[in-house]
């Protein structure tokens, strides 16, 4: 059973109701609110701060459903996914260049660290190496991605909620992730002020998502995939505005084929 008792102190106090960002306290029925008094059911293995939400349609987000589909995402899936979304032909961005991003992005003072759409926990994994199991959370709607998570980390907190109604406390985290996931997120701007939100001032924000490709040919796939799959790609343009709207001051751009990594820091206020 969830444990409020067992996060971290820091993590205690950040944790908070996605609806008012009031504190929570343990029920016999879960976690409640103390100030609008909203109740979360937290008697499995995470609490679940939208128990009537469900992911957005679309085949990508079916798939990332899927329990039949979930434990060959990482192996299989996301391989093809970052040649035909991100023009990743040559192999260029391999799984260790995206865990070097990270480990050369965040530090031990960027805790503690909200892996936002965590899914199974393939760069929950890294950041918990790299700043502690007990420093990073997990966060995502999908059940049998949580499930996943669950039984690969189990010394590391998750929490099931929505993207864009994060249960934090505002300037409560030091650090806010979000690998492979805006481009599927139904609203990325306002997924980006909520991590804006939640940081502290001088906190640190990490992404990896995808261009809209520039190159005909390879727009013309990147195209057809979003239309299938109900994904989407970005300008640079966009996002480092979305970014600075937030609060977010871009630090680092870093790109490849149409595939983007990049860092901005909460700027102080
Ligand atoms: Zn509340």
């Amino acid at each position: 059973m969830f444990d409020l008792d067992k996060l971290t102190p820091a993590l205690r106090r950040a944790l908070a109701c996605p609806a008012c960002h009031g504190g929570l306290a343990r029920t016999s029925g879960g976690l409640r609110c103390a100030a609008c008094a909203n109740e979360y059911p937290a008697n499995g293995e995470y609490p679940d701060f939208a128990p009537e939400m469900r992911m957005k349609s679309g085949l990508g987000p079916f798939y990332l459903q899927d329990p039949l589909h979930v434990p060959h995402y990482e192996a299989k899936t996301r391989v093809a996914f970052l040649e035909i979304m991100g023009g990743n032909w040559d192999g260029a961005v391999t799984p260790e260049v995206e865990d070097d991003y990270l480990r050369g992005h965040l530090g031990a003072g960027d805790a503690p660290l909200l892996d936002l759409a965590c899914g199974a926990g393939r760069w929950t994994r890294t950041l918990a190496g790299h700043l502690g199991s007990d420093q990073v959370i997990g966060l995502d709607l999908g059940r049998a991605m949580l499930t996943s998570i669950r039984a690969a980390l189990p010394e590391v907190p998750v929490i099931r909620a929505s993207a864009l109604a994060l249960p934090f406390a505002d300037g409560s985290l030091g650090g806010v992730n979000c690998s492979n996931a805006l481009q599927l997120l139904p609203d990325p701007r306002a997924v980006l002020f909520g991590a804006g939100r939640c940081l502290r001032p001088g906190g640190v924000f990490t992404a990896f998502t995808f261009l809209r490709s520039e190159s005909p040919a390879r727009r013309y796939f990147q195209h057809r995939h979003e239309r299938t799959f109900n994904v989407r790609s970005f300008t640079a343009g966009e996002l480092i505005t979305w970014l600075d709207s937030a609060g977010l001051a871009l630090t680092d751009l870093t790109t490849e084929a149409d595939m983007v990594f990049l860092t901005a820091r909460r700027r102080r206020l």
